[in-house]
């Protein structure tokens, strides 16, 4: 037997159901289970998504197979209507519209009032008796199918719309008398013919044809495309076509049409909300031409115009009924579509409403108090990246603005101030209190105080883990980095693509969750965190098997993950705390002394800051795990780069300048990712990192005297031998047991490693042996798994993801295929050699949802993201969890 493609609903009973949503779309789902429940559905079929590729594969054309399944599925919407399409006497038209999987309103096409040709128009007049009505009907249609399936722009037919309202001085589109559609119409059909060289088909199934083809080929339209980019939709999945009897909104003054959400989507209150036009077609309410009524009473405070529960009571109690109805049915708020007929409702799609993060906080815990949703419902019906929106301050998306460039979303929120080109400039201007961005090619090290005063910060170049990225988000504040459509010359801020430009101190706003950048202020909203998400919040530490840690140096930042629920820090990046304005001094004479001794001077003044740093967090982080990375970046990153750091620098340490360049010279590398950096750095300068753990055990043996609770992890990065891990925990175990000893108090320490080459992940099990535990470094096992440079991808990743080469950055979202194998490895061999082998996460993804799911099932312990991300983790980490449970019980 040949391949189903085609499922009809109607007149009661449908082919399919809510659970073919793969093959049905979301909408031709949604219409079958609505038949199936005896709510009124104008009849139809769906063309399932299988169709949509083997259009593409068959030169754009419909198979000739399919328009047999057609005509048999027309013959039953036929007989549901008693209309027949193309009949003159009697004839039925249907709308074609797209349907995929997954929601993407308004990305692809529709065409409305399909099978209308001049024998049509007059017998459909005729049958309504509405003259006006059908002319209406049919210059939508050839707009629509014109735009659709020709290419030909709105504005041409636009343009003799307005000519003629200006000529009989109307205003609406309703208020067109017949002549002058008629005139439209025939204008229209020229216009058609001038642009495409062909006369409008007149055949309606040629006209359905091509509509159906024009609307599978909108999966690929530029819309689209961009959409499934943005949202992370796989663009195989395909759209399928529903082609549907027309019912018409636009007949008479006792019909209408309008859209309703069956809660508020902005606040989640649960009231019926909605908007709807009488005596119009759906496109007329989204469009936005004419203002629509409100549904209700309540919602009459915002305008003077009537509700449907007054103008159509009836209809109104009717439309209560069904959305309680099909809230129960799917447990979710839900965006629906209607039409009234002449007095007759009818439903056109029923879906689950967008809501913001806020909204869908409220709807997931009132539904479970209602009874409508157990709380394992609730938890996966919520979108982790979502929470990201009530994190950080944000634009007013109720305001207008203009966006001049877009770059990487690197650090969401928003931000608004001054330019400045420089840390030191933002340093300085936070202290008088003046807001400023920081602008820059992409941020350094040193650049952090600069960072940390600015309200958000610039990137031309750079990824999602570049250094301004990663801090940011470190930090929760806002980043649009790696900008190409800006360049940056002296104290000026071109804009490419315009021919704008700025200067230091003029006013710029960025949004850091979309990456666009807008010129002069912009409104911000501070949301305000409901007792609704603290609700959620505890849910998920019920339900999730993976620990949610925090990277943090510092302890406000420590003090913030806390607050978000941490439950314990997974990565310290000491070298962040190289940075003050009395260490650097310190830390450049170290790496720059000429002997050991030098050398030890220098080790032996930092080690009080160091300790200091570690008490601080240690304190703030009271019962909880710390784990402390020992120095990794390449030591050249702390040098002086200006004449006159080197001048001062020198005077400082007495000696002369030249020696300080040609040792700053010696410290060049042409590939510092992989060069003298991590374990590295320990294995030739052992007085770091012996200074390291001497300042972390006696931070630690200090505050366990006082009664504190101290778990320091030791952990030491970029090891890709094992004898690299041996000899380096011994210096550390040497230091720790020296001081633990001689404080003569008990202190329950562990060294571990971070897995972050690839050869670590595959000699995990050597490894793992010496080890207590492991945390993937997956920033660098993507970078020397994949051999892509953090540093330089910035100049070809881009093309990558815009071509499709990379379905996504593999730097945000874990790699399944590739480096996912190395973590896999990593847990397997790492567990087979010591089953007491603690495992986690620190690299970027730990804060990602898909990622997170990726490893609850690859069996980590924990996983360990920036601080305002950790609501994020926990929200993945319980859905993780909840979908294991569910499939489990499927199975
Ligand atoms: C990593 O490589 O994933 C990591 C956490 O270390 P860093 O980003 O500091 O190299
Ligand atoms: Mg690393």
């Amino acid at each position: 037997m040949a391949e189903k493609y085609i499922y009809f609903f109607g007149g009661g009973k449908a082919d399919g159901d809510t659970h073919l949503r793969d093959l049905l779309g979301g909408k031709g789902a949604n219409l079958a289970e609505m038949i199936n429940m005896g709510i009124p559905v104008p009849p139809g079929f769906t063309i399932s998504t299988k169709m949509c590729f083997t259009y593409y594969k068959n030169n754009r054309k419909l198979p000739e197979s399919l328009h047999d399944e057609i005509k048999e599925n027309m013959a039953k919407v036929e007989a549901v209507k008693k209309m027949k399409f193309g009949d003159p006497s009697r004839p039925l038209l249907v709308s074609v519209r797209s349907g995929a999987p997954v929601s993407m309103p308004g990305m692809m096409d529709t065409v409305l009032n399909l099978g209308l040709n001049s024998e049509t128009v007059e017998g459909m007049s005729k049958l309504f008796k509405n003259e006006s009505f059908v002319l209406d009907s049919y210059r939508r249609f050839i707009q629509m199918f014109g735009n659709v399936v020709m290419d030909i722009e709105h504005r041409n037919f636009e343009s003799i719309l307005e000519k003629i309202k200006r000529k009989k001085n109307i205003i609406f589109d309703n208020e067109l008398q017949t002549q002058d559609l008629k005139e439209i119409v025939n204008q229209y059909l020229d216009v058609f013919k001038d642009q495409t060289g062909q006369e409008f088909p007149s055949d309606p199934y040629k006209q359905l044809e091509l509509s159906i083809g024009a609307v599978f080929g909108s999966w690929y339209n530029k819309r689209a495309v961009t959409y499934r980019k943005l949202n992370r939709i796989p663009d195989d999945m395909g759209t399928a076509v529903n082609v549907q009897a027309m019912v018409f909104g636009n007949l008479n003054n006792n019909s209408a049409t309008g859209v309703a959400f069956t809660r508020d989507p902005a606040t989640g209150e649960n009231v019926f909300y909605g908007e709807y036009l009488i005596n119009a077609q759906g496109e007329d309410v989204v469009a936005g031409i004419r203002t629509p009524n409100p549904i209700n009473k309540a919602q009459e405070d915002h305008t003077d115009l009537p509700s449907l529960e007054e103008e159509m009571p009836e209809i109104y109690h009717q439309l209560i009924e069904i959305y309680k109805t099909l809230e129960r049915r799917y447990k979710e708020m839900q965006d629906l579509e209607f039409t009234i007929e002449d007095g007759k409702l009818y439903l056109l799609q029923t879906r689950t409403g967008k809501r913001t993060a806020q909204a869908a906080l409220r709807i997931a815990v009132e539904m479970v108090s209602e009874g409508l949703k157990n709380k394992d419902e609730a938890i996966l019906s919520l979108d982790p990246e979502q929470l990201d929106q009530l994190l950080h301050p944000m634009l007013d998306p109720s305001e207008n603005y203009e966006v001049v460039a877009r770059g990487l979303p690197a650090s969401p929120g928003a931000a608004m101030g001054k330019i400045v080109f420089t840390a030191e400039e933002a340093e300085a201007a936070a202290l008088t209190g003046v807001k400023v961005v920081l602008v820059r090619e992409e941020t350094s090290p040193e650049d952090i105080g600069g960072m940390d005063a600015a309200q958000g910060i610039l990137t031309a170049k750079g990824g999602m883990t570049s250094h301004a990225a990663v801090v940011a988000r470190g930090m929760g504040k806002c980043c649009v980095a790696g900008c190409s459509e800006i360049r940056i010359e002296g104290e000026r801020l071109y804009f490419i693509t315009t021919d704008k430009v700025l200067e230091r101190g003029d006013v710029i706003s960025l949004n850091g969750s979309t990456g666009e950048v807008i010129i002069g202020e912009v409104k911000l909203m501070t949301p305000k965190l409901s007792d609704h998400f603290a609700i959620v919040m505890g849910w998920t530490d019920k339900f999730r098997r993976l620990g949610v840690r925090a990277n943090a140096d510092a302890p406000k930042d420590a003090g913030q993950a806390l607050g978000f629920g941490a439950e314990g820090i997974g990565l310290c990046r000491t070298e962040h705390m190289f940075f003050g304005d009395e260490r650097l001094p310190l830390v450049r004479a170290m790496i720059l002394a000429s002997g050991d001794e030098e050398r030890n001077r220098a080790v032996e003044k930092l080690m009080p800051f160091q300790q200091k740093d570690f008490e601080e967090l240690f304190r703030v982080m009271d019962g909880l795990p710390v784990t402390i990375r020992l120095l990794d970046p390449p030591l050249h990153e702390f040098i002086p780069h200006e004449d006159r750091e080197f001048e001062d620098l020198a005077q400082e340490l007495d000696i002369p300048v030249e020696r300080l360049k040609r040792s700053a010279r010696g410290l060049q590398e042409s590939n510092p990712m992989l060069g003298h950096r991590g374990c590295r750095l320990g294995i030739t300068f052992p007085v770091i990192y012996r200074m390291q753990a001497r300042a972390v055990f006696s931070a630690a043996v200090k505050l366990l005297k006082e009664g504190l609770t101290i778990l320091p992890e030791v952990m030491i990065p970029l090891v890709g031998h094992v004898n690299e891990f041996v000899t380096l925990k011994a210096l550390v175990i040497e230091e720790a047991d020296k001081i633990i000893g001689s404080a003569g108090v008990a202190c329950a320490y562990k060294v571990g490693t971070m897995i972050e080459i690839p050869r670590a992940a595959l000699t995990a099990d050597q490894i793992g042996a010496e080890s207590q535990f492991f945390s993937f470094g997956t920033n660098d096992l993507t970078q020397m798994g994949f051999g892509l440079s953090r540093d330089d991808m910035g100049n070809f990743l881009p093309d990558y993801l815009k071509q499709g080469i990379f379905a996504l950055d593999p730097f945000q979202v874990l790699d399944r295929e590739g480096i996912g194998q190395l973590v896999e490895i990593g847990v397997e061999k790492g567990r087979q050699a010591n089953p007491e082998l603690k495992i986690g996460i620190c690299g970027e993804h730990g804060g990602d949802a898909q990622s997170i799911d990726f490893f609850h099932n690859a069996g980590l312990d924990y996983v360990s993201c920036s601080p305002f991300r950790v609501p994020i983790a926990r929200l993945a980490a319980a859905r993780s969890a909840l979908l294991e449970k569910k499939e489990a019980r499927e199975a």
